[in-house]
């Protein structure tokens, strides 16, 4: 099997292009093909000579993830994508547009991308940690996501402005390829994503959160809280065991005081369990002094769980109960939800039946 392109960093790409008895400069002009010109048919690397283009096929491989069936939601602002990957076992993606601001031709263009198959964390109301844990995502079929939207969106006229890392998995129990991954796409010689316009969401691996903290990147984080103390957290969250909220709160701290970036808490309210004003005190109480805003959603809800997505009146009284507190809270609008590509549904075998 060829190398899979995006699977490369380019020093890696240099040397094999170098072992092909080709020149070096031909590494440079296969990157910037692949992640300027977003090519990926060995065809279109015209900048090639032809006699190289025509091996391009059998030594690398640009197509490793294929997409399968494509659902748009009636309102034809969110779109999820099913993907194959080589071993068979498939992703979903979801792209979510927004409406142009006054003066702008276009809104923002919000890719969620995931980094495993399945998920080895077991939230109770999570589609992907109800189907558990299959495998880790390579850097490639992760960067690959997007640069498969950012063409799609292309041929629209359209760009990408947005990665959520909210998808299929956890992305710091994947740490160095999910990051590998953003490299990739940040490459200023390349893709030139620029970091500020990625946001990495975690169930809360606080050894991983420090680290991400130490490398002082200017990558968005999101921390899935959805309760202010421990024994309802863990009835959700299995990870909560084994770590505590404080010490999870202590780590975000250190998170603000390395990158002087604001962090975000998600919050699932879910009817009568976590969307009560008690918590939002408890909350502002705990997180006093940090830098962070809420954003809450009401739960989707999934065939393994029984709790219900709170109604917009106790949402607003929960943003309120922060509010009053000094911490801002954005309740976000549920979306794709018709076509399961709402948070927390995205479980690929849902689409086998
Ligand atoms: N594993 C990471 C990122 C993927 S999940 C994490 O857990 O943060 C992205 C977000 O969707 C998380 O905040 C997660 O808690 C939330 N989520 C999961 N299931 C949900 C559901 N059924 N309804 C609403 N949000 C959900
Ligand atoms: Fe995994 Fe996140 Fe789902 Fe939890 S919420 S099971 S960490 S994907």
């Amino acid at each position: 099997m060829p190398a899979f392109f995006y699977d490369l960093p380019f020093q890696e790409l240099r040397a094999l292009v170098k072992s092909w008895g080709e020149p070096a400069y031909r590494a440079r002009q296969l990157w910037e093909g692949a992640y300027r010109n977003l090519w990926n048919e060995p065809e279109e690397f015209t900048t090639l000579p032809k006699s190289l283009r025509a091996k391009l096929g059998k030594r690398l491989n640009f197509r490793a993830l294929r997409p399968i069936t494509q659902r748009i939601s009636k309102d034809g602002m969110t779109e999820k994508t099913l993907f194959a990957l080589p071993d068979d076992k498939k992703i979903e993606v979801v792209l979510m547009k927004y409406p142009p601001a006054e003066g702008m031709n276009q809104g923002r263009r919000t890719l969620c991308i995931s980094t495993q198959v399945g998920c080895a964390m077991g939230c109770k109301f999570c589609a992907t940690g109800q189907m558990g844990f299959q495998r880790h995502l390579s850097r490639g079929e992760i960067a690959a996501q997007v640069l498969y939207y950012a063409r799609r969106l292309r041929e629209e006229g359209e760009r990408l402005t947005n990665v959520v890392v909210m998808g299929m998995g956890e992305p710091f129990h994947n740490y160095e390829n999910t990051l590998a991954a953003i490299d990739l796409l940040n490459d200023p010689e390349g893709f030139a994503f620029g970091a500020r316009r990625f946001t990495i969401s975690t169930v809360g691996l606080i050894p991983e959160i420090r680290r991400f903290a130490d490398e002082k990147r200017q990558v968005g984080l999101a921390i899935s809280l959805h309760a202010a103390d421990d024994d309802l957290r863990a009835s959700m969250l299995p990870i909560a065991k084994k770590y505590p909220l404080n010490e999870l709160l202590e780590a975000c701290r250190y998170y603000v005081s390395q990158t002087h970036r604001r962090i975000t808490f998600e919050w699932a309210l879910i009817e009568g369990v976590n969307d009560t004003p008690e918590q939002a005190r408890l909350l502002a109480r705990k997180t006093r002094g940090l830098l962070c805003h809420v954003n809450a959603i009401p739960l989707n809800e999934t065939k393994g769980f029984r709790g219900r997505g709170a109604s917009a009146e106790r949402a607003r009284r929960f943003k309120a109960a922060l509010e009053e507190e000094g911490i801002p809270c954005t309740i976000r609008m549920r979306r794709g939800v018709e076509i399961q590509a709402g948070c927390g549904q995205l479980a690929s075998r849902a689409e086998k039946t």
